[in-house]
């Protein structure tokens, strides 16, 4: 069947764009790039639901670059051509990263601009004065600059995008975007994409398109389970710990992991405990500077950490929440809403921060829902960010009693017509791992509320230097930018090093021959991060099979393994 799928150099695209597909290794299109590229060549407008990691940037960055390329053959004016809405700025970095990446051979032709980052309005001006092809924004400050005509798009404009349309609206970004729609001309070609079609999206598309052509590719907004493996474990407080502990203690879990947590104070909490036993992870947080945040994700592409422990934010969860605060904003006036939103997200908090949505993690092998997401929203968006592209990927949920009516209503969403259950049972034998838990008490007692509210603000501090005194230095030496980790221990709850060491004894028989030797020091700055694409060990035990569904337990016979020597 896939024989009979449209191929990239069968679509008419410009040889320089094909060349750069090459270079991506991409040998043939998604199913959304193979429907929709050829649709936005013919000049349609498109309403396109995919889900993540469909590759739904490029379906539509392609046909944005082939058009301008061909503008160029007979216009030589310089001019803004495209604008790309997007709802935070990490996913702004991420589309200009992908366009910059498909006009490698064209860059002169084609070039864009990322405005989304919270620079002065005043020094960003001097790149929409250069005009460039591409523009890519949020829609608050596109508008800004839209307002003192740094950008001016009613004559030149010709394409216009809304990338992830559902999260504009729960991020509250519904006037700015209709206030932007005001300064484009009558007539361009706009493409809407969204992972679901909710009726603000019906609304939008009243707004910004013409008689659309809708896409709306797979019915599940996940794969299938044979690339997505989805589990569940009932455990309570305690036994999460315990759990993570063993799992990653152990390397029952290989390759890259993300770890969602409720709320921000969960993601120190769980570091501190985990740094007890010479675990290292990053946190992941609205709170920390942008800077902090691009820097982190693209270290973990670039295989620089194995563990990510991220939330996901009050106002993705509950669009409500944002709703009402935009509303009471805006009734305010534009400039103290802003200050609303941020009061409202409590300290510091990033209203366009949006971890488990858009975010491109490449080559995450496992997510872990340490607490379980609160909406079947956010379990789709996290546990999205893994079977991304062609992978396969696992999902491994950890359940409370307070939990349960969650999973009911994801096992609900999830399995439609279907009688078996989504999430499978993950076979774990609890009993088996007692033996740690004197061990897992010890390192819980040493994280005190104390504790994770120093390792809150020491981290802050440390991320604020590393985003703004840094930023410039880095810019000119961006070698020297590998050398900042992010992934440090933080230290305010006290050590015991004794924890980092597993005496052979306490690992259970049946487990010692899946374990890995995991030495208690880090890998070292200097290590060779692993080649893009390449996930060292990734869903293989050392039986060669995906961790989360092969793990079992052989009872008395122990197979020949070795313990933590560290
Ligand atoms: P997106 O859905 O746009 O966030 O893309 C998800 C991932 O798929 C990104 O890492 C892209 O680089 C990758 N990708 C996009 N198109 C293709 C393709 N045709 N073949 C292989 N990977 C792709």
């Amino acid at each position: 069947m896939d024989d009979e799928r449209l191929q990239f150099h069968e679509m008419g695209l410009d040889d320089r764009l094909l060349k750069a597909v090459a270079d991506l290794g991409w040998s043939r299109p998604t199913l959304i790039q193979e429907k929709a590229i050829p649709l936005a060549l013919e000049g349609k407008d498109l309403l396109a639901r995919a889900r993540t990691g469909s590759g739904k940037t490029a379906a539509y960055a392609i046909p944005v670059i082939q058009r301008i390329l061909t503008s160029k053959q007979s216009v030589r004016e310089q001019d803004v051509r495209a604008l790309i809405l997007v709802p935070t700025k990490e996913l702004g970095q991420q589309v200009q990263t992908m366009i910059r990446q498909l006009t490698m051979f064209c860059s002169r032709d084609v070039r864009v601009a990322n405005i989304s980052s919270k620079a002065d309005l005043s020094a960003q001006r001097p790149i929409l004065m250069e005009k460039p092809d591409v523009v890519v924004g949020t829609p608050s400050r596109v508008l800004a600059h839209l307002s003192t005509q740094n950008l001016v798009l009613h004559s030149s404009l010709e394409m216009l995008v809304v990338d992830e349309a559902d999260l504009i609206f729960s991020f509250g970004f519904e006037a700015d975007l209709k206030n932007v729609s005001c300064h484009l001309p009558k007539i361009y070609q706009s493409f809407l994409m969204s992972a679901t079609l909710t009726e603000d999206v019906q609304a939008l598309k009243e707004l910004l398109l013409h008689n659309p052509v809708i896409l709306k590719l797979q019915g599940s907004q996940l794969p299938n389970s044979s690339q997505l493996h989805q589990y569940g474990i009932k455990c309570e407080e305690e036994d999460k710990f315990l759990l993570i502990y063993t799992l990653l203690k152990l390397r029952l879990i290989q390759g890259k992991t993300l770890v969602f947590v409720g709320e921000v104070e969960r993601c120190y909490r769980l570091k501190l405990f985990l740094e007890q036993f010479g675990i290292p992870a990053c946190v992941l947080n609205s709170e920390l500077p942008i800077h902090s945040r691009c820097h982190i994700i693209t270290q973990f592409n670039q295989g620089f950490y194995d563990y990510i422990i991220a939330t996901d934010e009050q106002c993705l969860a509950d669009p409500a929440t944002t709703a009402q605060t935009t509303a009471a904003a805006a009734a305010a006036g534009k400039q103290k809403k802003k200050k609303k939103v941020s009061e409202k997200g409590g300290r510091g908090k990033d209203k366009e921060y949006g971890v488990s949505r858009g975010v491109d993690f490449q080559n995450v092998s496992n997510v872990i829902n340490f607490d379980f997401p609160p909406t079947v929203n956010s379990y789709i968006h996290r546990v999205g960010r893994t079977a991304r592209a062609d992978n396969p990927g696992s999902a491994l949920s950890f359940i409370s009693h307070t939990e349960l009516e969650k999973l009911s209503e994801v096992e609900e969403a999830l399995a439609g017509d279907k009688a078996d259950s989504v999430l499978k049972p993950y076979k774990f034998k609890m009993e088996e791992i007692e033996g740690f838990r004197y061990r897992c008490r010890d390192a819980m007692r040493s994280v005190t509320k104390q504790a994770v509210k120093e390792a809150r603000l020491k981290e802050i501090k440390q991320e604020l230097l590393n985003s703004e005194k840094l930023k410039t230095y880095f810019e000119d030496n961006p070698r020297d930018l590998q050398l900042l980790r992010h992934d440090k221990d933080l230290h305010p709850a006290v050590i015991k090093p004794h924890l980092k060491n597993i005496p052979e004894y306490l690992v259970p028989a049946s487990l010692r021959g899946a374990m890995h030797p995991l030495s208690a020091k880090r890998r070292r700055w200097r290590e060779k991060p692993k080649a893009e694409g390449v996930v060292k060990g990734s869903f293989k035990n050392i039986q060669g099979k995906n961790p989360l569904r092969s793990f079992r337990y052989i009872g008395g016979r122990n197979r020949k393994g070795e313990a933590d020597k560290s």
